[in-house]
Formats: structure tokens, C-alpha cells, sequence
């Protein structure tokens, strides 16, 4: 499903790529800003999207480059309509490492806002069809996209602090099926709230995709873990642990 995508450029190594349906949502902005008034609406709404889409990137690269620090491969960072992903070479499974990844991709959106708070000021009701107006609703975007990430809809970013507070206390998999299982029942609640309330079903469908990519996690998790103990199995088998000696080994002068 994440097929046709095309390769933009590199960023500290991480390929940057295009989902080629993201081009579809450029084109429906094209369209619906041209409907709206002419060219210079056409070209509000494709720039409106691009900047919005550049601080998905930012956020993105907030988790990679924390990552990376941490030792963790980064392959590339793919944009979809719906929005982006970093694809990691592993999560890592001590809960404080996975939280500073995590927390890292929202606050790169807070600190945007912040900057362009700084900078352009709040909207009193209306954008302005200028430089301050793009920042505004730019600036709205980042705190949007910073709250909307943390909401505990695993395996979105708040979704995994949730795992990785309770994999403070739980074995990961257990921490994995409370966090899904929490994400999964609040998708459904939301996508119903989302189609049967606002009739946004474009949001409806994002809370469906959420719920099947937490299913999908946590079956990884579960199959990585059955793994693991297969191996440990016949490595046990192979190499059985040494006898305990009695004498402690000496120690020091
Ligand atoms: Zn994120």
C-alpha cells in the first residue's frame, strides 16, 4: 500500500519521499483555489499546503534526528496525504529512549508556533491575504498538528508515550496491547464522532487507518517477541548455561 512513491532528495542521509497520491491533494487544492478566486487563490492554497506539509517534514525530522542520536537507522521519510512517517530501522525498547524520540516530533511543532508567534502574532478572527496571514494560519496548523499527534491513538506519537510510560512498569508487549488496545477504542469513538457528528469523513477515514496501523503494530511486536523467545529456545539448547560456581570469583586485592 505504501508503493508508488517517488524520491525527492536527502536529508543527513534520510531519503525524502512522495507518496504518489500526496500529488492528487496538491492538485485538489489547485483546483479548489482556482474555483475560489482565480490564480492568486490558486496559488494561497498550493503554497498554504506546501508550507504545511514542510513542517510535517520538520516534525518528521524532529523524531529521526533524535533517533539518530540514539543509534537508530533512519531509511527514509515517506508524505502521504494523510500525513508523514519515518521509517526507523527499530524502535528502540527502553521506554525513556522511545519517549524522547517521540516527544521530539511535537516539539518541533511547538517550537514553530512559537517562532511564528514571535514573529507574525495571533490572528485576531481573520487571515489577512498576506505574509502575516500565511504565518497565522501556518502558526494554527503547528499547534494543531502538535495536539492532534498527541492524542493516545496508538501508534500515533501520543499513542506511543502512552507504551513507553506503561513499558516503565509492563513487559513491552503488554505495554504494546494496553496502548493499542486504549488507541482502538478511542479510533472508533472518534471516527464515529468524526462521520456521525461533523460528517467529516475524510477525518472518519484517518481514525479507520490509525486503527488498522495500531492492530498491525502490535502484531509485529507480538511476532518479533515470539521470535526472540524461539531463538533464546535454541540458543539454550545449543549453549546451556554454565553450572553456578559456588566460590565467588575474587575480587579485588
Ligand atoms: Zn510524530
Amino acid at each position: 500500500m505504501f508503493g508508488w512513491s517517488i524520491n525527492l532528495f536527502r536529508i543527513r542521509g534520510i531519503q525524502l519521499a512522495v507518496h504518489a497520491s500526496f500529488f492528487l491533494l496538491l492538485a485538489y487544492a489547485a483546483y479548489e483555489g482556482w474555483q475560489a478566486g482565480g490564480w492568486e487563490q490558486l496559488l494561497w492554497s498550493v503554497g498554504i499546503l506546501l508550507a504545511f506539509f514542510a513542517c510535517v517534514v520538520l516534525h518528521e525530522l524532529g523524531h529521526s534526528f533524535t533517533a539518530m542520536h540514539f543509534g537508530v537507522g533512519v531509511r527514509r521519510i515517506l508524505l502521504m496525504p494523510i500525513g508523514g512517517m519515518a521509517e526507523f530501522d527499530g524502535i528502540p525498547r527502553q521506554p525513556s529512549r522511545e519517549l524522547l524520540i517521540t516527544l521530539a516530533g511535537p516539539a518541533v511543532n511547538f517550537a514553530l508556533a512559537a517562532l511564528l508567534w514571535a514573529v507574525v502574532g495571533v490572528a485576531d478572527d481573520d487571515y489577512p491575504a498576506n505574509a502575516v496571514g500565511f504565518g497565522q494560519l501556518l502558526l494554527h496548523a503547528n499547534l494543531l498538528m502538535g495536539c492532534f499527534n498527541l492524542l493516545p491513538v496508538f501508534p500515533m506519537d501520543g499513542g506511543r508515550i502512552l507504551r513507553a510510560l506503561l513499558a516503565t512498569r509492563l513487559p513491552y508487549l503488554r505495554a504494546t496491547f494496553w496502548a493499542a488496545t486504549v488507541g482502538k477504542v478511542l479510533a472508533v469513538i472518534a471516527g464515529l464522532i468524526a462521520a456521525f457528528y461533523f460528517h467529516n469523513y475524510l477525518t472518519a477515514f484517518l481514525f479507520a487507518f490509525i486503527y488498522a496501523a495500531g492492530a498491525a503494530e502490535y502484531r509485529a511486536v507480538q511476532r518479533r517477541d515470539l521470535e526472540d523467545a524461539r531463538w533464546r529456545a535454541m540458543a539454550n539448547r545449543l549453549y546451556p548455561t554454565p553450572p553456578v560456581i559456588d566460590e565467588p570469583p575474587l575480587l579485588g586485592p
